[in-house]
């Protein structure tokens, strides 16, 4: 038993309950896995938006350099470049100041445009960028220049030389989910210009704690110090950003194909730019329901917005991509409408499974409980039928030697004696009779279990069943020092019943009240008719015995169960005698039941239904 109680501790309960422990375990990173899935899929969207945000302005600079093209090749090269302020600005919507510079020498160049009469526009930009231009003093700018090729830009890295870095290096869509340790986030996120994620939820702290600062410490947008004549090299256009007084100024710049020595170029009104640039900041028809997309300017503040009624923190959005040079530390940031979504979903799906893995752990527990109960049972069951087969060989060895033995001596005419004959004869009869008990008992009983006993029904007065049955088993009970008393009640107890079955069940209890008496040895038998909700006829043999231990009362009806063990009590018994009483009251609709009797000893009541006329 213990060796299986092992095994089921070893082979199911030990690895459910370490299964259970990993389940678990891996709800606790439900929550994170959801929004690193989120994440990875809003990046997307941030990443594909700042595409589009520098294709659009690739594209705003190739429609500048075809207006400059054009308006010189109408005007002249000299012509153009002392006009390009005015001209540019009524021709081409976006240019807030025109300049035009040209270039002599390797390291020498002449803004030739705007002048200083233009209006204040121009004379601020001339304050503002004149030394520049004129490459006489360097300045930190921000380059992207359309002139190399392929999806690289180009960046002047902190010591002025060349540098190519990817524009947008978007998150790896394969990364597994499963990446989700401080260092490998970090690191995956250190790759990119994409700022993944400040969360807005606020149960979301272990992500918080690996998202980059939100002041975008992870930029790889960095400025550089140049010369005007160094920063355009030998390219034909491109872009360039300063910032001034804390304010961004972008422009776009053009070399003259047809005269290389100038280059025109306008400062861009970026309100106008980014009007142009709001038909673009919406999320695909499918996530408009969850996310608010938004253009953030280098300060955080939203200068186009996909929800206008959408109120947050700017500041902390739940992924970001910076847009690149063009803008620099301006971003695409995406923002969930309802960000407890993803907590509630993970409280949802943690609640089921955690519901689930207990109901298993439960009925695994449960399961595991039953089989041992089960287990246990039919130990004891093999155990008691072990025990039967030996107490039944005892029982028909006892009466076996008695019988032999005064047999032999009566017929070896050894004992003379006429009142011992008459001794041992009562004697060989008795154990004959107890003999023919146990078989029948036994008998009987293997009829009931194959569901083969059967009762021949009569009309029968209790009464006199239990005078008759008691008449019989009187000599042998007096022979063995018993005082029986008989209480029966005057008239007659009608019933319906197998006279000889009813009688074998009074044989039994008398039988018992016998054996387990204990040295006091007075039985009374009363019979009568007991009243209550169901009036029925009752038989009770009452002995003043050592009683059924406590716990055992239910169960001395099972079979094969001794509360006496043969062993210790040195009572011999098979464990059938109450469980065929019980049956066989039970199959004429009453029963045996037991009772502690007051001031000692056993109460058995045998009660059977009264015959309505
Ligand atoms: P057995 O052959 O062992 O007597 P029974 O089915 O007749 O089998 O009884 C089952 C058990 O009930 C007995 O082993 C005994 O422990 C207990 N028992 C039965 N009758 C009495 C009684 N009159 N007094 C005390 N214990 C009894």
């Amino acid at each position: 038993m213990r060796k299986v109680a092992v095994i089921f501790v070893l082979a199911v309960l030990a690895p459910s309950l370490a299964l259970a422990w990993l389940a678990v375990r891996s709800l606790r990173d439900q929550q994170y896995l959801l929004e690193r899935q989120q994440s990875l899929l809003y990046q997307r969207v941030t990443d594909t938006l700042a595409q589009n945000i520098s294709d659009r302005l690739s594209q705003q600079q190739r429609e500048f350099s075809a207006e400059v093209e054009s308006l010189a090749s109408t005007n002249g090269a000299r012509n153009t470049a002392l006009q390009f302020d005015d001209w540019i600005r009524q021709s081409w919507p976006f240019a807030e100041v025109g300049f035009s510079v040209a270039l002599s020498g390797p390291a020498t160049s002449t803004l030739t445009c705007p002048t200083p009469t233009a209006g204040p526009e121009a004379q601020r930009f001339l304050v503002d960028n004149g030394g520049f231009l004129g490459n006489a003093e360097t300045v930190e700018v921000y380059n992207v220049n359309n002139s190399k090729s392929g999806n690289q830009k180009t960046v002047l890295n902190g010591d002025n030389s060349f540098n190519n870095v990817q524009s947008v290096q978007k998150l790896d869509a394969n990364v597994p989910l499963a990446a989700n340790t401080e260092s490998q986030a970090q690191n995956y996120l250190a790759k990119g210009k994409a700022r993944a994620v400040i969360p807005q939820s606020a149960n979301f702290q272990s992500a918080a704690k690996q998202a980059p600062d939100p002041d975008g410490n992870l930029s790889k947008v960095v400025p550089a110090e140049a010369e005007f004549r160094k920063f355009i090299g030998d390219g034909t256009d491109g872009m360039l950003a300063r910032f001034l007084q804390n304010k961004l100024k972008l422009m776009f710049w053009h070399r003259l194909s047809s005269d290389s020595n100038f280059v025109f170029g306008a400062q861009l009104n970026l309100n106008r730019l980014v009007a142009g640039l709001r038909d673009l900041v919406q999320p695909e028809p499918e996530l408009r329901g969850e996310i608010c997309v938004a253009i953030l300017d280098d300060n955080a503040r939203p200068v186009a917005v996909s929800l206008p009624d959408f109120h947050t923190t700017w500041k902390r959005p739940f992924v970001a991509t910076e847009i690149g040079e063009a803008l620099p530390h301006w971003e695409i940031a995406v923002y969930l409408i309802d960000p407890t979504r993803i907590t509630r979903a993970v409280c949802t799906t943690n609640n089921i499974l955690g519901l689930l893995i207990g109901t298993f752990v439960i009925a695994i527990g449960v399961g595991g409980w039953l089989i041992v109960a089960d287990l246990n049972r039919q130990l004891a069951r093999a155990r008691q039928k072990t025990d039967f087969v030996s107490n039944v060989s005892h029982e028909l060895k006892t009466p076996l030697t008695s019988i032999r033995m005064f047999s032999e001596l009566l017929a070896e005419h050894r004992v003379a004696d006429p009142a011992k004959q008459r001794a041992y004869l009562q004697i060989i009869t008795a154990e004959t009779a107890r003999l023919t008990r146990l078989i029948n008992n036994v008998l009987d009983f293997s009829r009931m279990e194959r569901g083969e006993k059967k009762y021949n029904f009569r009309d029968a007065d209790l009464l006199n069943i239990v005078r008759e049955t008691v008449e019989t088993y009187r000599p042998h009970l007096e022979n063995c020092g018993f005082e029986l008393e008989c209480a029966l009640s005057p008239g007659q107890l009608p019933i319906r019943a197998d006279a000889d079955a009813i009688a074998q069940i009074i044989v039994n209890l008398l039988s018992n009240a016998e054996k387990y008496s204990n040295g006091d040895k007075k039985i009374l038998i009363e019979a009568g008719r007991r009243d209550g909700p169901l009036p029925c006829a009752e038989v009770q043999i009452l002995d003043r015995g050592t009683g059924v231990p406590r716990g055992s009362e239910e169960r001395i009806f099972e079979k094969f169960y001794r509360a006496h063990d043969s062993l210790s009590s040195g009572i011999q018994g098979s464990g059938l005698g109450l469980t065929l009483a019980r049956q066989i009251a039970r199959a004429h609709g009453g029963d045996v039941v037991y009772e502690r009797r007051e001031g000692g000893g056993s109460c058995f009541s045998l009660r059977l239904p009264l015959k309505m006329d």
